[in-house]
């Protein structure tokens, strides 16, 4: 069996940054990701610029990007509200992102299959890591990175896997011109809301997240479209201008904002894996990016410090986690819990479309300050 120091499960955000961390610091490593490079994700593509300081730090080399400095908010009823982010971000589709860390990575010598893990064992101190192919693998850490939902979490009994998870994303690329590059619109409609904003090839990506609640009432995503989103006139104008650039919209269902522990099994989680934001908040890839980076400190610590053992990692990485994320989780689901009621999401929408002042002090609630290097 192959041995490694650290095996880092799911090649996403958190994973691929956890691996170039890692392997900067000279440690044999394995990532494991289910599907090559390059690849498409359901995602609303937009990243807040927290994490440009430490992806610089890391070698990652991006393509020049428009700075998104403007958010555009508007009611299901057409009430809008236009205010310039705090901080402010960038727009990039995932097939980029992913494949440019993952293109790093390689150059720092890290392994890369593509395969998917089926089993995780812990026993004498260990790691076995066994794959679909019948491949195993062995290492002192894991880092679970492997997004959202996986089979891996009901292998691994995790809490979360077993309740109700009543959200359903769909995303795709449009052509559509007259769309300003340093603007994120997030308009909402019946049940849900949707996010466009720019990507580096010039193509708008048009994601939404929406209660399977209010999806079942039609169950086609072109249906959904004509009968509920486009309820929302600024997303009417834009699904009657825009031409779609993929064959078919992506989707992905059961999507949970549950908590989630951040170690399992001493497998530290990372990512989604470890707690997803509600998209609306628009900081999920920034707290995968920065989680990567608390995963890797406390892995460094335990292979390069006496007395810093396994036990301390581990109550260290969650307490830091926590510090760091607890705040934005909190909002974020207080957010959620309004968004699942139709009467108390107009109420805030409403409000916030009045007050651009709330708008920017949610949005400061719900993201972090640049990465401390
Ligand atoms: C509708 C929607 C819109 C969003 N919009 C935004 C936004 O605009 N801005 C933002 O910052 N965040 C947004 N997010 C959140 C963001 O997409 C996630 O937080 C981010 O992708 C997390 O990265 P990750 O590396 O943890 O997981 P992922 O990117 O999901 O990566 C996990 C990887 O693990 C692999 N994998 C899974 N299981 C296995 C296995 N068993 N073996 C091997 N590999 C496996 C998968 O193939 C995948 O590549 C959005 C999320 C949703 C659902």
């Amino acid at each position: 069996m192959e041995q490694f120091d650290v095996i880092i499960i799911g090649g996403g955000l958190a994973g691929l940054t956890s691996a170039i961390h890692l392997a900067g610091e000279g440690y044999k490593l394995l990532l494991i990701e289910r599907y090559p490079y390059p690849h498409h994700k359901v995602c609303g593509e937009y990243v807040s610029n927290e994490v440009v300081p430490y992806l610089k730090s890391l070698g990652v080399t991006l393509p020049k990007v428009a700075a998104i400095d403007t958010l555009q908010l508007s009611t299901k009823h057409g009430k809008l509200l236009q205010t310039k982010l705090p901080l402010g971000g960038f727009g990039i589709s995932r097939y980029t992102f992913d494949n440019a860390l993952y293109k790093r990575a390689l150059s720092l010598g890290v392994s890369v299959k593509f395969e998917t893990v089926k089993n995780v064992t812990y026993l004498n101190d260990s790691f076995t890591i066994d794959t679909e192919n019948e491949n195993s693998y062995s290492a002192k850490v894991a880092i679970g990175a492997y997004g959202k939902r996986s089979g891996l979490d009901k292998q691994l009994n995790r809490n979360f896997i077993y309740k109700n998870a009543p959200w359903i994303g769909v995303k795709a690329h449009y052509a559509f011109p007259e769309f300003p590059e340093n603007l994120v619109a997030l308009h909402n409609f019946e049940g849900g809301y949707g996010g466009l904003s720019k990507t580096e090839s010039g193509a708008v990506n048009f994601c939404y997240l929406t209660s399977y609640k209010s999806f079942q009432t039609v169950k086609s995503i072109e249906k959904f479209n004509s009968n509920i989103v486009a309820r929302n006139k600024f997303l009417n104008h834009f699904l009657r201008h825009a031409k779609p650039l993929f064959d078919q919209p992506m989707s992905i269902a059961q999507v949970s904002f549950e908590s989630k522990q951040t170690i399992k099994d001493h497998i530290l989680m990372c990512g989604d894996t470890a707690g997803l934001i509600h998209p609306l908040c628009g900081n999920g890839m920034a707290m995968a990016i920065h989680s990567a980076k608390l995963a890797s400190e406390r892995i460094d610590n335990f292979f390069k410090e006496s007395g810093y053992n396994r036990s301390k990692m581990e109550s260290d990485y969650s307490k830091k986690w926590k510090s760091t994320f607890k705040r934005r989780l909190q909002t974020g689901r207080a957010l959620q819990a309004i968004l699942l009621s139709a009467r108390a999401s107009d109420i805030l929408m409403g409000t916030i479309t009045k007050s651009p002042g709330l708008i920017r002090s949610l949005i400061k609630r719900t993201h972090g300050k640049p990465i401390a290097l």
